[in-house]
């Protein structure tokens, strides 16, 4: 082939690439590419009654019954983009720039006297670090989020063999991959909870994930949604009393995920708050700096920052836990 020939070959493959990005695009744009985050069944929650959220500021006082117990799952870094808004003027004033930024993935253990044992996440499959090929998150996806920065301490099956207490219920604070990446060793009839919209939310990215949380979640309980009911003036958008008697609570703070649920735990130490990835990092937290781009509604996700950071700094006693950092 002559040097013309060559060029025009390459021409034609640039403009053949261009096209297919162009249609991937408006594709994108339209939404034609769009998948749930899963297929997995779901239901309307028959745990837990909606209350208005000031009810729970009558309690928050009084000692709780649960025992709580936060668990690293695993060490983990992810892109500091996503996790913090490296746009907001804070950021920028702190010179914080993009890069890997070390996180944990947690599960909480709820311990309720007369209920049982719940817990609030999931933290990581024991297949993922004795198996990789048979845990839930494979391919491009497993490439992508970079499991092998991830060190695992306690899987939730290792962890979940030494309780004298079978597992009562698994509440989700939303359905990102890192947050069922445990799910696999949840015991298949356990129930599922999570806030509304969240196996519907629909992404070009699903494309990719969804594989993978359909994995995590295959044989298990259908995810049942918090039947919050939407207060104009409240709190927070919504809450749920998840055991009707004010101990533990769902808070919905949409934003960073549709049904994106913090959770309010009256514990025997004290009213403990689990914003979930409402607020991943310690820095944002204290600086006051919302999430990156790993939310998918920015605007709603402030909001709820917002919502969460004024109800910790009206009631300093709420002991504050963030979904990634400790
Ligand atoms: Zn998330």
């Amino acid at each position: 082939m002559n040097a013309k020939r060559i060029a025009l070959s390459l021409a034609a493959v640039v403009g053949l690439l261009v096209v297919a990005a162009l249609m991937v695009v408006v594709l994108g744009l339209t939404g034609a590419l769009d998948r749930p985050t899963t297929s997995h069944p779901v239901q309307r929650s028959a745990l837990g009654a909606a209350r208005p959220t000031r009810d729970l500021l009558a309690l928050l006082d009084q000692p709780g019954p649960v025992e709580l117990e936060t668990v690293d799952s695993a060490d983990w870094a992810v892109d500091r983009s996503g996790l913090v808004n490296l746009g907001h003027p804070t950021a920028k004033a702190a010179g914080l720039v993009d890069g890997d930024e070390p996180i944990q993935v947690f599960f909480h253990a709820l311990r309720h006297p007369t209920k049982g044992l719940y817990i609030v996440d999931t933290g990581i499959e024991v297949a993922m670090r004795d198996a990789p090929e048979k845990s839930a998150v494979q391919g491009i996806v497993a490439g992508a989020m970079h499991m092998e920065r991830l060190k695992v301490h306690a899987p939730l099956g290792e962890w979940l063999a030494k309780q004298p207490q079978a597992l009562a219920g698994v509440l989700l604070t939303h359905l990102h991959l890192d947050h069922v990446t445990g799910m696999a060793d949840v015991p298949a009839n356990t129930p599922v909870y999570t806030g509304p919209g969240e196996a519907a939310a629909a992404s070009p990215l699903n494309l990719l994930m969804k594989p993978n949380t359909d994995r995590a979640l295959a044989g298990k309980a259908p995810i049942s949604e918090w039947a919050y009911a939407p207060e104009s003036e409240g709190l927070f958008d919504a809450a749920v009393d998840v055991f009707g008697d004010g101990s533990v609570w769902a808070l919905w703070v949409p934003g960073h995920t549709p049904g994106s649920t913090a959770y309010l735990v009256r514990s025997t130490k004290g009213p403990v708050l689990l914003t979930g990835d409402a607020s991943h990092t310690r820095w944002g937290w204290e600086h006051d700096v919302e999430p990156g781009t790993f939310t998918q509604d920015g605007p709603r996700g402030v909001r709820s920052f917002k919502r969460l950071r004024d109800f910790a700094a009206a009631h300093p006693d709420v002991e504050v836990r963030l979904g990634h950092q400790h």
